[in-house]
């Protein structure tokens, strides 16, 4: 097989600003490395704030002409992009697996769904509407125009290097915004990526422009400083997410937030044991557990905990670990040593505080950033795991004998993202859907990432929603006009 980085030549390893491919004004760079291997696959442009504010000025220039096109010539360039992503998506998933760890098999399911952002506000594109109506009291007319909110700053997380971004890009351009995008610093290549192809399906200069740097703090703060950028989109951790709201109250910024979660899988004693297996096996191992709607934590009725925790362990323990572009990998590596650091401290004082683990719970040896599925079941409540966000390939489980007991627990978290419910009594998952306090549940499901649901958190999870109608609300501005008709 060919390197995955042949994809992007080195002249688009660099900043996308307006119609340029070009290094950063001090002309830095930084490392992005194979998480697998530890090993450097690519020197990025480390952009300062004078680059961030050049995107700034492109997004802000650009902003007029591009509101002004029609709505229809702005859905036919999203629809390329999803045909480009489509056709190339076997290189942008080795990409994606190249810089971030996932399987292949996850990374091409990454593309799919992030392609489909793209087809999906095409078609809202063209059916963005107004009001026009009769004043209660009579007397005049309410007409109420949408308009694009401005250029657009966004950044995104390194766990799904492309549809993290893309369920940004595509809404927004819809609406005929602008945008800046900052990757993470540890996947900026598939961002870099998904421009080029976005430059190459035709998308005017100035309105996708993508700043790759290793000073997040100073460029963003410098973007949100500056009264030309109207909206934030930030998709990571609620600690950074509480930062940039800080910063975005200064100018009054539109912001939508995506952000972390500690997410219930609640399987009942009457559940489909089979639907609950497949279902929590999706919800915790999807994305290698780096998925912020994974599940973190997993409550078993106590007549069924045995056979399911049994059969839960057999079908973790059968995964196999490896590097992601490697054939039969389910488990590739995790983003970074830290991240297998805290996993691996989380563990340790699960079982310091009495828990027990029934696979896995050992860090191998040898090069990358590796980490087993591991169960661990007599969780004690005070276990740093039910309140932190594991994100990796660890499942503690814990028993419960009344939904009221589950319900209280489950929500005893700052967050709100997601939760999961395996029963086959419809008025008990109605319950539970009500009851848990999260933007999304999962009934008898383990995905329920879809473009077209709105995807978000209530708490401290974020605000408002990405992907569905309700995605591209997230960009337009309402004007009401009152018109005088007697
Ligand atoms: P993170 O540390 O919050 O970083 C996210 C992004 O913010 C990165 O681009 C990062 O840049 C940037 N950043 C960090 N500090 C910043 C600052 N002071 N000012 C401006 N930007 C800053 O999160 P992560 O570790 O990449 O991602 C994992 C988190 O994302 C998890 O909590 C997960 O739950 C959450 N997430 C949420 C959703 C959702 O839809 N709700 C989806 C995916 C992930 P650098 O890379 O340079 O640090």
């Amino acid at each position: 097989m060919s390197d995955p980085m042949n994809v992007l030549a080195p002249e688009h390893r660099r900043l996308r600003i307006g119609d340029a491919w070009r290094d950063a004004a001090g002309a830095a760079t930084f490392a992005v490395e194979d998480p697998a291997t530890g090993k450097t696959i690519a020197e990025v442009a480390d952009a300062d704030v004078v680059d961030g504010l050049a995107a700034l000025d492109v997004a802000s220039k650009a902003m007029a002409e591009w509101a002004a096109t029609p709505p229809r010539e702005r859905s036919e360039l999203l629809t390329a992009t999803y045909r480009a992503l489509t056709e190339r998506s076997e290189e942008v998933a080795r990409l994606i697996t190249l810089e971030m760890g996932k399987p292949l098999a996850e990374a091409r399911g990454e593309v799919a769904y992030g392609a489909e952002f793209f087809r999906w506000f095409a078609e809202e594109a063209v059916r963005v509407e107004g009001r026009y109506n009769t004043a209660p009291a009579g007397g005049y007319r309410i007409l109420t125009v949408p308009k694009p909110v401005g250029p657009c700053v966004f950044v995104t997380p390194w766990n799904f290097p492309l549809a993290m971004g893309a369920r940004k890009i595509a809404p927004a351009l819809a609406a005929g915004c602008t945008t800046i995008t900052k990757p993470a610093a540890q996947t900026p290549l598939t961002m870099l990526f998904l421009a080029r192809i976005m430059e190459e399906a035709g998308v005017p200069p100035g309105v996708v422009n993508v700043v790759t740097t290793r000073r997040a703090g100073e460029v963003v703060s410098a973007l949100l400083a500056d009264r030309r950028t109207r909206k934030l989109s930030f998709t990571g951790s609620t600690e950074v997410g509480r930062v940039l709201l800080r910063q975005a109250a200064d100018n009054v910024l539109r912001t939508s937030m995506e952000l972390g979660g500690n997410a219930a899988l609640i399987v009942c004693a009457d559940a489909d044991l089979d639907v609950a297996l497949d279902g929590a096996m999706v919800a915790k191992m999807r994305n290698i557990g780096e998925s912020c709607i994974a599940a973190n934590r997993v409550y078993v009725e106590e007549p069924v905990r045995e056979e399911f925790t049994a059969r839960f362990a057999q079908r973790m323990g059968a995964l196999s670990v490896g590097h992601g572009l490697d054939d039969g990998v389910d488990v590739g590596a995790l983003i970074d040593e830290a991240s297998v650091t805290k996993i691996d401290e989380l563990v340790a004082d699960a079982v310091d505080r009495g828990a027990r683990v029934v696979v896995g719970g050992e860090r191998p040896d040898g090069p990358g950033y590796f980490y087993p599925p591991t169960v661990l079941v007599d969780v004690p409540e005070d276990a740093r795991m039910l309140e932190a966000e594991i994100f990796g390939p660890v499942a503690p489980i814990i028993s419960f004998t009344s939904d009221d007991e589950v319900m209280a627990k489950a929500n005893d978290t700052e967050h709100g993202l997601a939760g999961y419910v395996f029963t086959r009594d419809l008025q008990r998952a109605l319950r539970f859907t009500e009851g848990l306090e999260t933007g999304m549940v999962g009934i008898n499901r383990g995905l329920i990432s879809d473009p077209s649901a709105p995807f978000g958190g209530v708490k401290q999870s974020g605000i408002g929603k990405e992907g569905s109608h309700e995605g591209i609300l997230e960009y337009l501005d309402v004007t009401y006009a009152a018109i005088d008709l007697p």
